[in-house]
């Protein structure tokens, strides 16, 4: 059994038991050479083995015979738009969908930074306007704004993040669905934001991050 393949489903169930997902929603994807192993469609994250895991070329080609989650065009799009991307990781998220639903995000930063850790593995965080799940418009806006960023806000959907493998593209994936959360239990409160001096100290700190 191939360890990757085994760490994907293992990975997914681990997203679903922590309640990063619910239902059959949720995706995740790896590249590997020229092909892509995705989730399949109509599933829940909770219980995939690898032989339920549909496999497609880099265009979009199905290579076996499981049905791939009706989000592929955007996972295609963004492997397109980011050579070194390995992994996606794409959930409905309760914080991150409910900061998606807000009027008024600022499109060049819609989630405020309130630690070091969203700075590092987060921003800059990418906003994608609304556009029918599994449409063509929503995988053409994806891949746009992939080429720009690894972690992206759909609107009023969920959250897609991106990495050079899977652990990566998790990690960003969870700092954003808690950064959210955050979000929300400061929304009210008096709160101390990064200050630019903050911000330029990690950066020098973790030139590469
Ligand atoms: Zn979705």
């Amino acid at each position: 059994m191939n360890p990757e393949l085994l760490e994907l489903c293992e990975t997914a169930a681990s997203l679903y038991h922590r309640g990063y997902a619910f239902g059959s929603t949720g995706n995740l994807s790896l590249r590997r050479g020229n092909q892509i192993w995705i989730t399949p469609t109509g599933r829940s994250l909770r219980n995939l083995s690898p032989g339920d895991l549909a496999c497609l070329s880099l265009d979009g080609q199905p290579l076996n015979s499981a049905r791939p989650s009706k989000e592929f065009p955007f996972h295609l799009g963004c492997y397109r738009a980011q050579p070194t991307a390995n992994a996606l990781v794409h959930l409905h998220a309760t914080h991150s969908v409910a900061l998606s639903c807000l009027a008024g995000l600022n499109p060049l930063d819609p989630l405020p930074a309130v630690t070091p850790y969203y700075l590092m593995r987060v921003a800059p965080l990418g906003l994608v306007g609304y556009f029918t799940p599994g449409s063509p418009e929503l995988a053409s806006a994806v891949e746009h704004a992939a080429a720009h960023h690894s972690c992206l806000l759909l609107r009023n959907h969920g959250l897609i993040s991106l990495g050079a493998s899977l652990d990566e593209a998790v990690d960003r994936a969870e700092e954003l669905e808690e950064t959210a959360r955050l979000f929300f239990l400061l929304r009210n409160e008096n709160t101390r934001l990064l200050s630019p001096a903050d911000r330029a100290a990690l950066a020098a700190a973790f030139p590469h991050r």
